[in-house]
C-alpha cells in the first residue's frame, strides 16, 4: 500500500475507505459527522452505570466472576488489570493460542499473570484446523463487507474462535461475565455490554459458518459453534462486557499502567498489534483486497476522541515487519491467485 495515499487530514482514513467523502480542507465525512447522530458520551455514561450495577448485584456461586479474554496485548492486559484491581472480580484469564502469538508476547503473558496472581488457561486449537480455517478465510469471500471495514477476515475468524471458546467455558463453569479488551472503534457502541442476543449472533453467523464448513470440514464446529441447547438456556448466559470502552484513557496512559505490571512492548509484531505475528499478514491481505488498512477505523476513532495523535496513528500504520509476510504465506500455503479472485468476489458483493 502506498504510504503517500490520500488520507483525511484530521484522522487517518484513506480515500478507499467505504462511503468516505472529503471536504475542501481534506477532512473526511466521518470526522465531520462525528457525534452528530449519536450521543457517545451519554451512551458511555449509561454503560458505566449498567456495568457497576451488574458487577455489584452479581451473586456468583462458582469459582470465578469473570473470564477475561487475554491475548497478551496491551489492551487486554489493561482490561485484566481493571477487572482485578478496579472491579475486584475473581478472574479466570483465558488465552487462545493460535500458534502465532509472538515469543515476546508470551513473555508478557507469563509476567502479567504472575504479577497479578491470576488463574490462567490456554486453549490451543489443533494447528491443522486453525490454519485451514485461516487459509479459507483469506482465500474466500466469507464475511460481510461491512464487518470487514473494522477488522480483517483473519482476525474475525480468530476472534470468533476466542468468543465461542470463552462462551462455552463460561456456560460450563457458570461464570456470569466474559470481559473482552476491545475499544470503541473496534466494536459498535451497542456492543459494550450484551447478553441476550447470543442466539441472534449465532444465527447471523450461520452463513459464514456454513461456508467455512464446506471449505474446511466439520472441525469448524468444534471452534465456532455453540450447541442449540446452550443457546436456548438464556438464564445462564454470561454477559459480555467491554470494560475498556468506558475508560477515557489514552494509549500512552494504558502503556504506563501495563508497564507497571512488567509488560513490555514486543518488538516482533507490527504497530497495530501487540501480540500476534499473523496480524501483519492479515493487514497485508486486507489492503490488497480493499485498499485500506483494517485498523484505520479504530485509529481514526481514537484520534477523534483525543486518545491518540494523528502522527502516533501514522507510526502504527507504517510499522510493519514485511519480512513476516512470505513466512506466513508459506506456513498457511496461501495461493496469491486466490487473493486476486477474492478481491473480485468482494467487489461484486
Ligand atoms: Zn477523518
Amino acid at each position: 500500500m502506498s504510504l503517500t495515499r490520500k488520507r483525511c487530514t484530521k484522522c487517518v482514513l484513506s480515500e478507499s475507505f467505504p462511503r468516505i467523502k472529503f471536504d475542501a480542507n481534506g477532512v473526511c465525512s466521518y470526522c465531520n459527522k462525528s457525534n452528530q447522530y449519536v450521543d457517545t458520551d451519554q451512551m458511555i455514561k449509561d454503560a458505566k452505570k449498567k456495568i457497576d450495577e451488574l458487577f455489584d448485584g452479581n451473586q456468583c456461586k462458582g469459582d470465578y466472576d469473570a473470564i477475561v479474554c487475554y491475548s497478551g496485548g496491551k489492551d487486554s492486559t489493561y482490561t485484566l488489570q481493571l477487572a482485578i484491581e478496579k472491579y475486584k472480580l475473581r478472574v479466570l484469564a483465558f488465552t487462545l493460542d493460535n500458534d502465532f502469538i509472538s515469543p515476546a508476547a508470551w513473555g508478557n503473558i507469563r509476567t502479567v499473570t504472575n504479577n497479578l496472581g491470576v488463574d490462567h488457561v490456554v486453549f490451543k486449537p489443533n494447528v491443522k484446523h486453525f490454519n485451514a480455517i485461516t487459509k479459507a478465510s483469506v482465500e474466500n469471500a466469507i464475511y460481510n463487507k461491512n464487518t470487514l471495514s473494522r477488522i480483517s477476515a483473519v482476525c474475525n475468524s480468530c476472534i470468533s474462535m476466542v468468543n465461542t471458546t470463552a462462551l462455552k467455558m463460561a456456560l460450563e463453569k457458570h461464570i456470569p461475565f466474559i470481559l473482552a479488551g476491545f475499544t470503541l472503534g473496534q466494536i459498535p457502541l451497542n456492543s459494550i455490554i450484551y447478553k441476550n442476543n447470543q442466539k441472534f449472533l449465532a444465527e447471523s453467523r450461520q452463513a459464514s459458518l456454513q461456508k467455512l464448513r464446506e471449505l474446511v470440514g466439520p472441525s469448524v464446529d468444534n471452534y465456532l459453534s455453540i450447541n442449540s441447547a446452550s443457546l436456548e438456556d438464556t438464564l445462564n448466559y454470561p454477559h459480555t462486557v467491554n470494560i475498556l470502552c468506558i475508560e477515557n484513557i489514552s494509549e500512552q496512559a494504558i502503556l504506563e499502567q501495563v508497564r507497571k505490571l512488567g509488560w513490555t512492548s514486543p518488538g516482533d509484531v507490527d504497530g497495530c498489534s501487540s501480540n500476534c505475528m499473523l496480524n501483519t499478514f492479515s493487514n497485508h491481505v486486507h489492503e490488497k483486497i480493499f485498499d485500506y488498512n483494517p485498523y484505520e477505523l479504530e485509529l481514526s476513532h481514537l484520534i477523534r476522541e483525543n486518545l491518540l495523535s494523528r502522527s502516533e496513528a501514522m507510526d502504527k500504520l507504517n510499522q510493519r515487519p514485511e519480512n513476516l509476510i512470505p513466512v506466513i504465506k508459506e506456513r498457511l500455503s496461501i495461493d496469491d491467485d486466490a487473493i486476486e479472485r477474492v478481491k473480485l468476489d468482494y467487489a461484486a458483493k
